[in-house]
This record gives structure tokens, sequence and C-alpha cells, in this order.
């Protein structure tokens, strides 16, 4: 499977996560959580005039002069979604696109709506390369990572995996 923005997020949320989506093993679909988060997603999209755009393997929510903007449920795991949201700058900057990026995190309360600004320096590209090709030695690999058994778990798609 080719590197996508979900593989780097779940590598940054949990390396497990990122093990068994990339080799294919997704449970997402039955997910209460993931299924709030698509709904979000296409809600926020439709509001946009530059809503979802496809790019590779990449589907980002909102292009502007300016900024990507990513949408997320929440800021819960703030750095996963920083690195995704990294990771999907430098894919436009491949494509000789250069913008600053824009993570929104809409929660339930719309007063506790966040946004957060990112941007993709040399330094962090450099960094952002070292952490992709750990994710291909980590998803190459014969054995899947250890249960984290953190209270994130519980959210987890794969927690009946995991635990039960
Ligand atoms: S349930 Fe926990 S250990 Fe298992 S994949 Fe999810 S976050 Fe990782």
């Amino acid at each position: 499977m080719k590197i996508n923005g979900t593989i780097i997020n779940y590598y940054f949320h949990c390396k497990r996560q990122c093990y068994l989506f990339a080799n294919r093993l997704n449970l997402e679909d039955n997910s209460e959580l993931v299924k709030i988060g698509k709904a979000i997603h296409e809600q926020k999209s439709s509001d946009s005039d530059n809503s979802e755009i496809s790019i590779e393997n990449i589907k980002v929510d909102k292009i502007t002069k300016e900024y990507l903007t990513e949408i997320k449920k929440s800021d819960s795991d703030i750095n996963a979604s920083k690195w995704q949201l990294l990771f999907y700058l430098k894919v436009l900057k491949s494509k000789g696109i250069i913008r600053k990026g824009k993570l929104e995190c809409v929660e339930k309360k719309k007063s506790d709506n966040k946004v957060y600004y990112f941007e993709l320096t040399d330094e962090i590209e450099k960094e952002l390369e070292f952490h992709i090709l750990d994710i291909k030695k980590l998803i190459n690999s014969e054995s899947i990572p250890t249960v984290l058994n953190k209270p994130k778990c519980k959210k987890c798609a794969y927690y009946e995996y995991c635990y039960i």
C-alpha cells in the first residue's frame, strides 16, 4: 500500500494501528467514531467551494491561495493530525504547489472549535522523510507491534481485534 495521510496519522497515533491498516486489516467501516468523523467531513466539505480535492493518493479537504485545510473531529491527537497535514503539504510541494497548513478541529460544542497552523520548513520536511522511511520499515515487518494498553484504545476501531 502506498503511504497516505491515514497511514501517517496512525503511525503517530499507534504503530500497531498503522501496521494493521497498512496491511489492509480494515475494521474501520464498523466504527461509530469513524462514521462521525466522516459525517463532519462531508458537512464541512459541502460548505466550501474548494471541497475534497484528490492529488495522487491523498484527499485534501480544502485549498485556498494560502492554505491547505484539513478538518478533524477533535484535537485529541494533535501530533498525529499535524504530521498528516505536513505530509499533504509535502505531496503538494512535490507538484510545485506551496501552501501553509491549517488544521480545523470541529468539537461537539461550536465554541470549542480550534484552528492550528503549520508550515513545512526544510528541517521539518527532512524529519518527515525520516518518518516515512521508518513507516515503510514498520509496515513491511514480519511482526505486529504490541498492544498499547492506553485509554485511547477504547475509542479505536481495532479495539475488539486487540483486546477481545
Ligand atoms: S486498540 Fe489500541 S493498541 Fe489496538 S490498534 Fe487501537 S490504539 Fe492501537
